[in-house]
């Protein structure tokens, strides 16, 4: 392929990223499976946290088919810890799609990889580039970022031309002959040095970029909607009898469908007539757009009590319980109340 002359902004983030960046292991290979099971799971996950996980995940699973075929619950309880469990069920409906459509070959162009569930324009962009080197430009919050204060792009990140303008860009800037690097590199050239708040004093772009001459770092980029927030309140008891804990999977539609929990308190619990313990509340959990409150009591029911179980509850070992998905609100709940020792029996073994 014929070289064109790099943009004065790629060849800077390209020679800065040959120096600065970090040796991650999806980054050591060229195949797109490795690199879509990295990329799902960084979309809402900072690399330090998501590395065990990638660690865990390609071992348990190393090829497509593996995923494809493995137990639903098998692949959520490696991924309990990580949240937003869509992602890992996504991740399995594609693998399975990539088992029946393709033959279990993984697509080879951005346009096929975009149709698999769970992938949107930046993952497809980032595989078809990495794995592919074709040239689609990556555009994530961290590109928004750079782009709008290097060149002073002022539209507004949160509005729905802001993914069109920054694509255009991005696109613009990305060099034929490389586009992986490029994109590599911008990506960390936003997630290392030109940070939310970043050091300008040693960043290569200084002498070019509009925000920084113009004193405007700290205003772009633009961002005007704010996410409205509900406040959600969750209770739960940790109900006992015999050495064994009353659970259940939930199965209603949401964030947390298949993940196990504890007697989630809906109403004023008159059936169980036994004095409850006050655990510790485990710290407010956000999520994007929910904030959950938790308070939670213990409960042991004597052994010979006939308790009437509620409808989708069972009992179950704490051995059993522990080896189950569960969200991180719970784990959370069950490492902060270790002095409780039926939850020390269910404390995660990794995390
Ligand atoms: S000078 Fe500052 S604002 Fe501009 S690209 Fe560098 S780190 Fe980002």
């Amino acid at each position: 392929m014929q070289k064109s002359p790099l943009h004065p902004f790629s060849a800077t983030i390209m020679a800065w990223y040959a120096e600065h960046q970090r040796e991650l292991p999806w980054r050591q290979t060229q195949d797109p499976y490795a690199i879509w099971l990295s990329e799902i799971i960084l979309q809402q996950t900072r690399v330090a946290q998501g590395l065990p996980y990638f660690e865990r995940l390609i071992t348990a699973f190393p090829t497509v088919r593996d995923l494809a075929e493995a137990p639903e619950a098998s692949l959520l309880r490696l991924w309990q810890g990580l949240g937003y469990y869509s992602r890992a069920r996504n991740l399995q409906k594609a693998a399975q799609m990539v088992m029946r459509d393709f033959s279990g070959v993984f697509p080879q162009s951005y346009d096929e990889i975009i149709r698999l569930p769970g992938v949107g324009p930046y993952t497809a962009a980032a595989i078809a580039s990495f794995a592919f080197d074709e040239a689609k430009a990556v555009v994530d919050g961290n590109v928004y970022r750079v782009l709008s204060r290097v060149f002073a792009v002022e539209t507004d990140i949160a509005s729905s031309a802001a993914r069109g303008v920054f694509t255009s860009l991005a696109q613009s800037l990305i060099p034929m002959q490389d586009p992986a690097t490029f994109n590599q590199a911008i990506m960390e050239f936003g997630a290392l040095q030109c940070t939310p708040s970043p050091d300008c004093s040693d960043c290569p772009l200084r002498v070019s970029c509009a925000a920084f001459s113009e004193h405007r770092v700290a205003e772009l980029p633009i961002k005007s909607k704010k996410t409205k927030v509900k406040e959600i309140e969750m209770d739960y008891l940790v109900i006992e009898q015999n050495g064994q804990l009353l659970v259940r999977e939930r199965t209603e539609k949401g964030i947390w469908k298949g993940m196990w929990e504890f007697y989630l308190i809906e109403d004023a619990c008159d059936w169980l007539p036994f004095q409850r313990q006050a655990l510790k509340s485990p710290p407010v959990h956000l999520l994007s757009h929910r904030k959950i409150h938790c308070d939670a009591w213990y409960v042991q029911v004597p052994d010979n009590f006939e308790l009437e179980i509620p409808e989708g509850y069972g009992w179950m070992s704490p051995s059993d319980f522990e080896s189950k998905g569960k969200p991180v609100l719970l784990l959370n709940l069950i490492t902060d109340n270790l002095d409780c020792p039926i939850l020390q029996d269910i404390s995660p073994t990794y995390l």
